[in-house]
């Protein structure tokens, strides 16, 4: 059974409301995740708690239990001299720092003449997230693992 302490690989195919797929483990090697460490978002950590080998779960996951609201704080407009001779095109990511000096990613979701608009929410944020999960395997995570709070090896963390 799913408990904390346990690596559990999982298939999983995740849609929007719309039915859209967003993403999907179909024809790779399953996802592993040390459960209890918060390495999946809690809607779907709490939706796995107790089951077992080969059980299918669906379930749909509100932001505040996946990747947040929408943040509008954290849209900025930037000048386009800001990128240079880059080509900057709709849809692009870049790393960046948030003003604590955090690593986070901002999407590029408008560009004017002069300015350009960065996105600093998480892609999936604001979004209510539909996982249909079945769960392939479950083992007792090992000492390192637990340490390192996250699954190594195949479909985990490597170092
Ligand atoms: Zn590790």
């Amino acid at each position: 059974m799913i408990n904390d302490g346990k690596v559990v690989s999982i298939h999983y195919t995740l849609k929007d409301d719309e039915g859209n797929i967003l993403d999907s483990s179909e024809g790779k090697s399953p996802l592993d995740y040390l459960h209890g460490a918060s390495n999946i978002i809690s809607g779907l950590e709490d939706a796995l708690l107790g089951k077992a080998v080969g059980e299918k779960v669906s379930v749909r996951i509100a932001p505040e239990d996946a990747y947040g609201m929408t943040d509008d704080g954290k849209k900025q407009v930037v000048s386009r001299e800001m990128f240079g001779d880059h080509a900057v095109e709709v849809g692009q990511q870049f790393h960046a720092a948030d003003p604590e000096g955090n690593s986070i990613v901002v999407t590029v979701t408008h560009i004017d003449k002069d300015e350009i608009t960065v996105d600093g929410n998480h892609p999936l944020a604001g979004m209510h997230l539909t996982f249909d999960v079945e769960i392939v395997n479950i083992r007792d995570a090992s000492e390192d693992e637990k340490s390192h709070g996250h699954a190594h090896g195949p479909g985990g963390h490597h170092h």
